[in-house]
């Protein structure tokens, strides 16, 4: 018999459909893969019992009929969801006793579909970072890690670690410049970033609020489109999100790509770029042009500025949202002789110093003088940004690039504080899908010759997801890759 734990969700739906298998013992096994599995360091608040509970309301649904999309399915919530009575820490010393006493949007809508949580995971410190080595709880282990340590990416570090380990069904994430995406490369798992507005960001902690988008973690495609089901929706709670109806998502999963567009940026093979990334974004095109693609190329050609001004807007928006820690009203607060004081030790004892670095240049793009420089170039590049995808769509119906120019390396290896842009560069890929507001996922395509995973990104037009579904799942049939 198949492990439990190895079992996606829609194969676990059919079992606890059928009764095969029923939502406790899943749970259970689930359970006792975190315990076996610690020493990776994805979840920073585990709520066992309380999904056990949820498993044994579940049974009573399967057995009266009355169980819903997600019945009984276990999973993992990146430590920026806001979860009510559950501690919410976004991974900082200054909210790290925060309860909460309301749940975010998109975790109400997984309860309310029948899923249950096993705790909160891992993310770097206000996901802020690409390595999940920021965390106040210390690095997130990649399950692929061989001799030495390796990082799983960040900043849904602790959300992609844990489906690759089996550690839950599948995860949310948060996406504000790549963090779903590339962790999941570094992971050799599967997840998507939606069109900004899809979904609720409404109890999510905001780290650049034009930016920040919410989407699965999955062992599959398939998967993927199972939770955005769920998690997807107009929310009244956020002015942004998107009133456009949300497709069911597993309808386009097994559609044909007969005819299919597939746009391929040629900036995005800069010279020197890793020939294992080039070999593998080739052998990804083959794959759609068998099953009947028509391969095109296309030019997006402000791609260089997107990083230096996603390291603009980013951190400006960030400086914004972090004002609100001030040690008044959430969170932890050193005491001080008046406000001033209570501001600076509050802030000083509580932030890491990636954190503190952004709060830093935000401020000083956002500052008078500088705005105008800074600031206002960075919104100008970023229309730019958004000009050249309207444009590549109108060549292709959805574009094909590799998720991140490296494999994953080992903890410690690059060193943020003293060396920041080395990291940074590393969005290469993601960032411009965010700044343009469009929905890309990515998925496992092979291993590199040092045996871990690459991810390979699909971008879709806006609210397009559909189209991105389709083209994935056919790429995931085509590489065949095997999960861990
Ligand atoms: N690595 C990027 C950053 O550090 C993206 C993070 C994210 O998407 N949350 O800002």
């Amino acid at each position: 018999m198949t492990n439990l734990t190895d079992l996606t969700i829609s194969e676990s739906l059919a079992k606890l459909k059928t009764k095969d298998i029923s939502p406790v013992e899943l749970t259970q096994a689930y359970i006792d893969k975190m315990s076996e599995n610690g020493k990776y360091n994805a979840y920073v608040t585990q709520t066992a019992e309380q999904a056990l509970e949820g498993a044994k309301e579940a049974e009573k649904r399967y057995t009266n009929g009355t169980n819903r999309p997600l019945e009984g399915i276990a999973l993992g919530i990146k430590d920026l969801f806001c979860t009510k009575n559950v501690r919410t820490t976004a991974c900082s010393h200054i909210i790290d006793n925060f309860i909460p006493p309301y749940e975010s949007t998109v975790t109400q809508n997984l309860l309310d579909d029948g899923a249950l949580f096993l705790g909160k995971l891992n993310l770097d410190e206000f996901a802020m970072g690409g390595s999940n080595e920021t965390s106040c709880f210390g690095p997130v282990v990649n399950p692929w890690s061989k001799e030495r340590k390796l990082v799983a990416g960040g900043s849904s570090g602790g959300s992609a670690a844990a489906v690759a380990a089996k550690m839950c069904a599948a995860a949310t994430g948060t996406d504000t410049g790549g963090s779903i995406r590339q962790p999941s490369a570094f992971c050799g798992v599967t997840g998507i970033k939606p069109t900004y507005g899809r979904c609720s960001r409404n109890g999510i902690v905001a780290f650049a609020s034009s930016l920040d988008q919410a989407g699965p973690i999955c062992k599959d495609v398939t998967d993927c489109a199972l939770m955005l089901n769920s998690m997807a929706g107009y929310d009244a709670k956020d002015s942004t999100s998107s009133r456009i109806a949300v497709p069911d998502f597993t309808s386009f999963i097994g559609q044909d790509i007969k005819g299919l567009k597939v746009g391929l940026p040629e900036e995005y093979r800069p010279d020197g770029l890793n020939p294992e990334v080039s070999a593998y974004w080739d052998k990804a095109a083959e794959i759609l042009k068998a099953q009947g693609a028509e391969i095109v190329h296309i030019g997006l050609p402000h791609t260089k500025y997107a990083l230096p001004a996603y390291y603009v807007i980013a951190p400006a928006e960030a400086s914004s949202n972090l004002a609100r820690y001030d040690g008044v009203r959430y969170g932890n607060r050193v005491e001080a002789n008046g406000l001033d004081e209570l501001y600076i030790n509050t802030r000083t004892a509580g932030f890491g110093n990636e954190v503190k670095r952004r709060i830093l240049i935000g401020t000083y793009v956002l500052s008078a003088g500088y705005y105008d420089a800074y600031y206002l170039k960075a919104q100008k590049v970023r229309r730019l940004i958004k000009n050249d995808f309207d444009e590549a769509f109108k060549k292709c119906d959805v574009i094909l690039t590799p998720t991140s120019p490296i494999e994953p390396f080992a903890i410690g290896d690059k060193n943020m504080l003293e060396n920041p842009i080395n990291m940074y560069l590393n969005d290469v890929f993601t960032v411009s899908v965010n700044l343009a507001g469009l929905p890309a996922l990515s998925l496992p395509i092979g291993l590199s010759a040092n045996g871990l995973p690459f991810g390979m990104q699909l971008i879709g037009k806006a609210f397009d997801e559909a189209t991105i579904f389709k083209t994935a799942y056919q790429l995931e049939r085509g590489a065949n890759f095997v999960r861990m």
